[in-house]
């Protein structure tokens, strides 16, 4: 096929790379002349505008950072510019209402269009391994799946068009709020005297299971290996779990829903990142208590 991959950061350069290896010929544009410079290195061919990158393509892959850039790239430079029967694939984490309106446009343009957020991170990306979280039409899932297997360790049908997005808000809203609970419990058995990697020996396998206290334990030293083992270096950053966080609350006040939790999680990574740590792993809240 002939993918046109927009968006060749941190995440973007590595999938871009892995279309490539899987025999796709990926026509790639990013802002960025460093990016441009490393997707061509990678096998890509290289454009200077969005509209160039489109011509010609079978599908076309954007992993940019916010709702606002992906609406006005596809909007500006994508509907009526790539061929018609082009599939679209945003991959990026974007707020609901702007993954429904801009497949929304592209529908009423004759284009089909699926929201597919990821979970996993730059490893995960670099590697093939992301998990996929896809919301469109059936027949624009199956189409979908083609594109996205070289990039993938699952690929998920979520449901309509927003439902990808849904699911990586709720995905992350959850990890932060058990996250932050598992930092609370480990520093309360510690204060309370209890040695914390025997509270990990019993509570990672009773009810307080849970994957930040079993597979990413955020006291150094402490159960399974993570950032905290290396400074909090590395990992997800705090900055990027408060975006997820955002977009999660703007999607509870879409929804009507009630997030407590959330609503408090949202603080608490809030006041840590204008502390300055928005570039510590996520899992350094256990050093706020
Ligand atoms: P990044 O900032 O490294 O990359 C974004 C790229 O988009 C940059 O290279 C930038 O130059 C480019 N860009 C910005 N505006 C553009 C435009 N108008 N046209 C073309 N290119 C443009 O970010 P990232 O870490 O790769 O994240 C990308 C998306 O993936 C985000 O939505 C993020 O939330 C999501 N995500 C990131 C991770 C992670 O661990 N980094 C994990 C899961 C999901």
């Amino acid at each position: 096929m002939k993918i046109a991959f927009i968006g060749l950061g941190n995440m973007g350069g590595g999938m871009a790379a892995n279309l490539v290896k899987a025999g796709h010929e990926v026509q790639a544009f990013d802002l960025a002349a460093e990016a441009l410079a490393k997707a061509k290195e990678n096998g890509c061919a290289v454009f200077t505008t969005v509209r160039e990158a489109v011509q010609g393509v079978d599908a076309v892959v954007s992993m940019l950072p916010n709702g606002g850039i992906v609406k006005s790239v596809y909007e500006a430079d994508v509907l009526g510019q790539a061929p018609a029967g082009a599939l679209f694939l945003d991959c990026s984490t974007i707020d609901l209402a702007t993954a429904r309106e801009v497949g929304e446009a592209a529908k009423a343009a004759g284009y089909e269009m699926v929201d597919a957020p990821v979970s996993g991170g730059i490893a995960a990306a670099n590697g093939g391994t992301l998990t996929f979280m896809v919301g469109g039409t059936e027949e624009a899932f199956a189409r979908a799946q083609a594109v996205l297997e070289p990039m993938a360790k699952a690929v998920i049908h979520a449901g309509a068009l927003g439902a990808g997005q849904v699911a990586k808000m709720c995905n992350n809203m959850l990890l932060a709020i058990h996250m932050i609970g598992t930092c609370e419990a480990l520093a309360l058995a510690e204060k309370a005297g209890l040695d914390m990697q025997k509270f990990y020996e019993i509570s990672s396998k009773s009810t307080g299971y849970n994957w930040s206290l079993n597979d990413y334990t955020p006291a150094p030293g402490v159960g399974a290996t993570s950032p905290a083992d290396n400074g909090y270096q590395g990992g997800f950053a705090s900055a990027l779990m408060l975006k997820d966080l955002r977009l999660a609350m703007a999607g509870a006040q879409t929804a009507g829903a009630n997030v407590p939790l959330g609503e408090h999680a949202t603080k608490i990574y809030e006041a840590f990142n204008e502390a300055g740590n928005g570039g510590k792993d996520f899992g350094a809240i256990f050093t706020t208590l």
